[in-house]
């Protein structure tokens, strides 16, 4: 311990000199914006592994960065809608509407409170019947690739950068329709016990898509949520996911980080919320890591 009752040596005091390296070298980061409108696909049929929370994150720090980003919420739970204090109660124009075919994605955007940039196309509660709703009708797995074309020949999408698309936790039709529309997925993998559990199946269903319905698309980004570095199990799911996807997965891990969970129930990402805690400056950084990776994509 030093005279001062500091010492620099422990841990906390290394862990927070880090924090604030790291913090300062993004107030001049160069993030890169992409030549042509990325869509991505954010999925994993497990639920709860983080894929709301890396899609508001990611869009809001990409936003931050100066991009113009859409959300795209596909799940009926509404949570990407909430995290970006974006209302979806009762009968506002949503999703739902731009899948059945009575509405374009453009009239459903609402600009998130946060950053003008941020933009979200909210769900409501009638995107659960939409699964079933869609079996019926024509060209069912390409109702989202339509919509989104034509919300990007239009003046209100013609600039977006990214679409970001929140999947919900299965593989069914709107997870299908995200995969048509888009030219990337975005897996978040939790580091816990059978995390991989699933992925493979996950695996097959985006060559699946890609065979059959949509050749463009590719597994682009694997990111690793909830990271606690006091666990080694954590640490051992890290090494097994950069073994079997050494090309996708990103340097960033995203720790698990109390602010993260406490943002969405104040309407805003973390980036919003607490910009320098450990959360949200990890989501900063995987933001920059895809915005660069995805120039030689
Ligand atoms: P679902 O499958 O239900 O759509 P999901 O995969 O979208 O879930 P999230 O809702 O993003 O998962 O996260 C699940 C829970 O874990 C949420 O309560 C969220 O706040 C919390 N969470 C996510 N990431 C972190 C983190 N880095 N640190 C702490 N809590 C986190
Ligand atoms: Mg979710």
């Amino acid at each position: 311990m030093s005279d001062r009752g500091f010492d620099a040596t422990t841990p906390l005091a290394a862990e927070l000199a880090d924090l604030t390296r790291r913090r300062r070298a993004l107030t001049d980061v160069a993030v890169p914006r992409p030549t042509t409108t990325r869509i991505i696909a954010v999925a994993n049929q497990k639920g709860g592994v983080g894929k709301t929370t890396t899609c508001v994150n990611v869009a809001a720090a990409l936003a931050r960065f100066g991009a113009k980003v859409l959300v795209v919420d596909l799940d009926p739970q509404g949570n990407a809608s909430t995290a970006l204090g974006v209302d979806h109660h009762g009968d506002i124009p949503s999703v739902y509407d731009v899948l059945v075919g009575t509405t374009e994605i453009a009239d459903t955007v609402v600009v998130s409170p946060e950053n003008p940039h941020l933009l979200c196309a909210p769900s409501t509660l009638d995107l659960a019947g939409a699964e079933i709703e869609l079996v019926t009708m024509a060209a069912r797995e390409y109702r989202l690739a339509r919509a989104l074309e034509r919300y990007r020949e239009s003046d209100a999408g013609a600039d977006v950068d990214y679409v970001l698309i929140d999947c919900p936790p299965s593989l069914g039709l709107l997870t299908i329709n995200a995969f048509v529309a888009a030219r990337e997925v975005m897996i978040p993998i939790q580091c816990e016990y059978y995390a991989l559990e699933g992925v493979s199946q996950l695996v097959r269903n985006i060559e699946l898509v890609k065979g059959h319905l949509n050749p463009q698309l590719a597994l682009s980004t694997i990111l690793l949520t909830m990271f606690d570095a006091r666990t080694n199990l954590a640490q051992q799911v890290v090494d097994d996911v950069r073994e079997h996807f050494a090309d996708q997965t990103l340097h960033t891990l995203i720790p698990r980080s109390v602010r993260v969970s406490e943002a969405p129930s104040y309407g805003q990402t973390v980036i919003a919320y607490d910009s320098g805690s450990p959360g949200a400056v990890a989501y900063q950084e995987a933001a920059v890591e895809i915005a660069r990776r995805g120039v030689t994509i």
